[in-house]
């Protein structure tokens, strides 16, 4: 289907042609005509196949056929760099239009606070938020949000878990009670969708492989000590390092991003780390550099794990593993976007055993254990050997790795 399919206006087909957006992708062929029969919707799809542009184009085609001079539409999401991401992909879809758009989230100084107050006190049709900057904002007083006719939140069930569901508690009170509520995700747990109902009403429902990984990811896994997890990480990126590839590499917290970050660097590799101690600065322009391509591997908290859309990261890797399963599917979908192929590894010490499994009955499948590396196998048999000193409590847990083997993706092998 073509987006002159869904009678969108010339103005924002000619955003899209400029993007060259040309046919939409099944999630937006199947939410877009809801959307614009205006029923509330919860749609799952999975990772990198344009929800983004699935419920912004709906929205904005409705804003160019009948502006408004309010705020029509509030968009929640669980980052600032997800805000700044939809914002920029709105004023590419929406260039040929009056569109006015902005995103307010934590971390600016006074003078963008201002900026957020002129833009929700006067009007910008469509704010992208996170909850906790927005609500700083509504304290006050100004925003002018009796004539909001549309919410999302994107990423939602991330939205309605125990972080984050107060908050947008509290934001929908001061939103009329008639409005259209959408929430997207790649992940939906039966218990998050229970409690997504209570907000909206009489939804309908899409789901496109909820819980999936995109199609193109291939995937494997080590079953390793946790101390030679930095040796075998080390590896594996030299390994893809002169293919000019992105590589992102996941920890679950911001302590071991800067230390694997530190000595990543001290390795001879191009990185660089991202987190919540960052200055918001910092963050942009570490971002941005991992974008165009000056950064070649960075390290990250699940600050990146939702929605981020970077071009050409080829391998994502997850040093250590998430205690909610849903967050891997999220952080493996960095990868694989838009049909690109891609691969994930995972890094798995004795104590993760537990998450892995918790991750293969989620993902509804096996992930491939790899054979470690031969050089890693005197770093391990020291290891056994320090804990067998130590005593006989310790060091009892250990994997066999099955034998297939792995090959890095996308490796031309040149004979010259
Ligand atoms: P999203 O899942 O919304 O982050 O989108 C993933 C990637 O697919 C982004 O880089 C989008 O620009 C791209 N994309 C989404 N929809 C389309 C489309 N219909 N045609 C071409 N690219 C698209």
């Amino acid at each position: 289907m073509t987006f002159r399919d869904l009678n969108f206006t010339e103005a924002l087909i000619e955003g899209l042609d400029a993007m060259r957006f040309e046919k939409a992708t099944p999630i937006q062929e199947q939410a877009i005509p809801i959307i614009q029969s205006g029923r509330d919707l919860i749609a799952c799809a999975q990772t990198g196949t344009g929800k983004t542009a699935a419920f912004l184009l709906p929205i904005l085609n409705e804003l160019t056929e009948q502006p408004q001079s309010t705020v029509n539409t509030l968009i929640l999401v669980p980052t600032r760099e997800l805000a700044i991401q939809i914002d920029q992909a709105l004023e590419g879809f929406s260039y040929f239009t009056p569109i006015s758009s902005l995103a307010i989230y934590g971390g600016r100084d006074g003078e963008a606070f201002q900026q957020e107050k002129k833009a929700l006190s006067k009007g910008a049709n469509v704010i992208i938020a996170t909850p906790g900057r927005l609500i700083s904002h509504l304290n006050l007083g100004y925003a002018m949000f009796s004539e909001i006719k549309h919410l999302i939140l994107d990423e939602a069930d991330r939205m309605l878990d125990m972080g984050f569901v107060n908050d947008i508690k509290k934001i929908i009170t001061f939103l009329p009670k008639e409005r259209q509520t959408l929430m997207f995700s790649a992940t939906m747990s039966p218990r998050i969708e229970q409690l997504a109902r209570n907000i909206l009403n009489k939804p309908k429902s899409i789901s496109l492989s909820n819980a999936r990984p995109a199609e193109g990811i291939s995937q494997g896994a080590f079953k390793l000590p946790e101390e030679v997890k930095m040796e075998l990480l080390t590896y594996l990126l030299n390994i893809q390092k002169g293919h000019k590839d992105k590589m992102l590499v996941f920890a679950s917290t911001k302590v071991k991003v800067k230390q694997i970050r530190y000595d990543l660097s001290q390795s001879g590799l191009n990185a660089a780390e991202i987190h919540s101690d960052l200055g918001q600065d910092e963050r942009r322009e570490v971002l941005s550099k991992f974008h165009n391509g000056t950064v070649q591997v960075l390290v990250a908290t699940d600050i990146l794990a939702r929605g981020i859309d970077v071009k050409d990261i080829e391998l994502v890797i997850n040093y250590d593993l998430p205690s909610d399963p849903e967050d891997f599917v999220h952080r493996i979908g960095r990868t694989a976007r838009a049909e690109a192929k891609g691969s994930a590894l995972a890094l798995v010490s004795p104590k993760e055993k537990r998450y892995f499994k918790n991750i293969e009955h989620l993902i509804k499948m096996e992930i491939p254990i790899l054979p470690l590396p031969p050089f890693l196998e005197k770093s391990i048999q020291k290891i056994k050997e320090k804990r067998k000193k130590e005593g006989p409590s310790k060091g009892k847990r250990s994997y066999k790795n099955k034998s297939k083997s792995y090959k890095p993706k996308n490796k031309k092998v040149s004979k010259r």
